[in-house]
């Protein structure tokens, strides 16, 4: 027999009246009137029957195990089973309602407070009960003040006796009755008094290859599992619906807009991006080699390229990124990279115009232009007389025209959305779009995040490299450490010093980068220190990142502004105060700022004597691998783990069952078979895929296509 059965034999007896449809409003329900139908929409976005099914608990609490309440000690959370002996109202003090339950081994009182008449309406003596609360023994007789308690007169508790759902609630939700008990309620009247037409996508026999349980299974054991493992099962089977529909949209988005966009480039002779490799004063590595050549390919096939490029920090992907946009230009196109920041793009507009052959014009935007100056650039990029153009995100919010834009390319930009991208390409009417990862991204990330794009890999950095040498000390050592920098400055090499903090503050004793700031001044007399920070106008602190650049400031001190991108190679050591307060993502980027150059190059994690213990593995990793690809995965785990029983990785995705930092195979499967009906659609339905089944109808597929941006 299988579960499905096993499960329906369990719950047969519990009669189904009506049919529902999964689109049926809530106030089809018993209960559910006008003020409660608004406060489920307004505060839990439930507004359909479909909605409250996948209205999903935040975690489970185990009260399957009963007691006898003569076992049951002092303080401890406990269930048990017993029939009401008697109810009496006791005035002395505050009023209250004393039930009292016997199981047969000893008796206990359940004391509540509030409106007590309703209590006393509702426990009959000689009624049976399941209660479950934190035991009190006071003058030798066990208590237990406001109990969870399931009368048994349907055979089927949600509140104790069982692995019990708890649900997000808010104030005003929970005024309305919906705090965890009024979901299960509401729940339990809708899975047990209803017939939901629920049909699964999947067959039987894809479930099972699958490892996966049914979708009606998984819906009702989502909420009252017989234990934890039927919820964990459930959970992963509706994480494998959400990354299917997910997918789907990303898949059959891709393939609509490849058939609607017509473009042809002529045959390159690859003359400007040949030229352009030739004279850059280093030699390709071998993944950049491959990276360029890959790219070249997607850019020259029919069909519209969509890439990310991950390279750890410091692999050289800006040059990938130049050299294929020579292609374009070679082909009369038109390239716009977009940077999240102006000392990025002033950096990348320097890099363009060091390597790139003066015949082509590049040409940089920025938030501090003039009108005048905006004006005169715009008519350029309009009449094509731009070939390359780099911005910040301004790029694309100004009123813009491009003359023929072939190409974008988005640098650095770890936190920009599948839709915003999609928005981009549509807007722009760009069929190529190249992401480049700020730092490597964990699979299961990638593959949702940017499960839109191909994934082009640079694995190593430049040969000539020497690998940063990570060490971290209590902050006590500060005077050992000026010293060592001292050494590093009369070397002829830079520094940068971050902190957290821009200035003193009186709600913590955290160092902030304005009193080091200070404090290196003094200490450091001979050399020029200075200070940047997103408080900064962008003119000083443009001149500044231009000093810094030429080398004419020794020690730079910063906060995270100086986090993405900036390349100053003379720049050899990295010291990092307050350590514990970043994330390993973070770290490893702002140590990415340093090895750049010929020179042995340090990054210093300095840090208080007390720290937690995530952050004392956070840095004892920075101290023991340079790996970016393998701090994102430890990062992943480190940032998962810490959750009980919790579905919901708060900050991590917006997925609402998936759970990213244990469900690569999912992620996988589901992908792969949302894929194959991709595929199917290309060759049967290929017209009408938007009105396929799955995205047209089904209100949660679309849910979840414009819930992620
Ligand atoms: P990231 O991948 O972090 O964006 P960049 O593109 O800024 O890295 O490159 C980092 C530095 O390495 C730059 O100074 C760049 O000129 C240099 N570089 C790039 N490719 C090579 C190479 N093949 N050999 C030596 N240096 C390189
Ligand atoms: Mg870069």
């Amino acid at each position: 027999m299988d579960d499905m059965s096993r499960f329906l034999i369990r719950y047969g007896t519990l009669q189904k009246k009506n049919s529902i449809a999964l689109d049926s409003p809530v106030s089809c329900l018993k209960g559910i009137g006008e003020k409660k139908t608004s406060i489920l929409k307004i505060e839990a976005g439930i507004t359909t029957i479909e909605d409250l099914l996948y209205y999903s608990p935040r975690r489970y609490i185990d009260r399957s195990a009963l007691r006898k309440i003569i076992e049951c000690n002092d303080g401890e959370d406990v269930t048990v089973s017993g029939t009401i002996t008697g109810c009496s109202i006791s005035v002395q003090g505050k009023k209250r309602i004393i039930v009292t339950l016997s199981d047969g081994t000893d008796i206990l009182s359940m004391i509540f407070f509030g409106n007590i008449f309703y209590f006393k309406e509702k426990f009959t003596e000689g009624l049976p009960l399941i209660i479950s609360g934190k035991i009190n023994i006071h003058k030798n007789k066990k208590q237990i003040f406001h109990p969870e308690y399931d009368f048994c007169d349907d055979g089927f508790n949600v509140n104790t006796g069982r692995i019990v759902p708890l649900y997000r609630s808010t104030e005003k939700l929970s005024r309305a009755g919906f705090d965890s008990r009024g979901f299960r309620k509401l729940l339990k009247e809708l899975l047990y008094s209803h017939k939901i037409g629920i049909t699964d996508f999947l067959s039987h026999e894809e479930c099972r290859n699958f490892s996966l349980p049914e979708l009606e299974y998984s819906l009702y054991k989502i909420h009252f599992p017989e234990n934890l493992n039927e919820a964990d099962l459930s959970r992963k089977r509706l994480a494998f619906n959400e990354v299917y529909y997910f997918s789907l949209y990303l898949f059959t988005r891709r393939h609509y807009s490849e058939k609607n966009i017509h473009y042809n480039f002529h045959t390159a002779e690859m003359k400007l991006q040949n030229n352009f490799i030739k004279n850059l004063p280093f030699r390709l590595t071998a993944d950049q080699e491959k990276s360029i050549e890959i790219i070249d390919k997607y850019l020259a096939s029919e069909t519209p390229m969509n890439v990310l490029l991950q390279g750890d920090v410091g692999s050289g992907k800006t040059v990938v990124a130049l050299s294929t946009s020579l292609f374009i230009i070679e082909n009369r196109g038109q390239v716009a990279i977009m940077v999240p920041t102006e000392v990025l793009a002033r950096q990348h507009y320097a890099t363009a115009k060091k390597y790139i052959d003066s015949s082509i014009k590049i040409e940089l935007i920025t938030g501090s232009q003039g009108t005048t100056e905006k004006e005169e650039i715009y008519k350029k990029i309009s009449s094509g007389d731009a070939d390359i153009i780099i911005g910040t995100h301004a790029l694309f919010q100004e009123k813009i025209e491009f003359k023929n834009l072939q190409y974008i390319i988005i640098d650095e930009q770890h936190k920009f959305g599948v839709k915003q991208r999609a928005a981009l390409r549509d807007k722009a009417a760009c069929p190529n779009l190249l992401v480049m990862s700020a730092t490597p991204i964990p699979r299961s990330l990638c593959l949702t995040q940017y499960g839109d794009l191909d994934t082009v890999k640079i694995g190593a950095k430049p040969a000539d490299r020497l690998p940063i040498k990570t060490l971290s000390f209590t902050t006590e050592r500060i005077n050992g450490i000026y010293n060592s920098m001292l050494k590093y400055l009369n070397e002829g090499r830079q520094i940068y010093f971050v902190l957290p903090l821009i200035e003193d503050s009186e709600k913590t004793d955290l160092k902030s980068a304005e009193s080091r700031y200070y404090e290196l001044k003094s200490s450091f007399p001979d050399h020029r220190v200075e200070l940047i920070h997103s408080r900064i106008e962008t003119e000083n602190k443009e001149s500044i990142m231009k000093d810094f650049l030429s080398g004419s400031i020794d020690i730079l001190v910063s906060t995270t502004v100086i986090e993405v991108g900036v390349d100053v190679p003379n720049a050899n050591v990295m010291i990092i105060e307050h350590a514990e307060r970043f994330g390993l993502a973070q770290l490893h980027q702002l140590r990415g700022r340093v090895g750049r150059g010929e020179h042995q190059s340090f990054c210093i994690l300095l840090h208080p004597e007390k720290i937690s213990d995530t952050a004392a593995k956070r840095i004892k990793i920075m101290t023991e691998t340079d790996d970016g690809f393998k701090i994102a995965e430890m990062d992943l785990k480190l940032r998962g783990s810490g959750q009980l029983t919790g579905i919901k990785q708060h900050g991590l995705n917006e997925f609402e069952f998936l759970d990213i930092t244990r469900d690569l195979k999912i992620i996988e499967t589901a992908r792969e078979y949302a894929y194959a009906r991709t595929m199917e659609l290309k060759t049967h339905e290929e017209s009408q895929y938007k009105e396929h089944e799955f995205m047209g109808k089904n209100t949660r597929s679309r849910r979840i296509a414009s819930l992620l941006s």
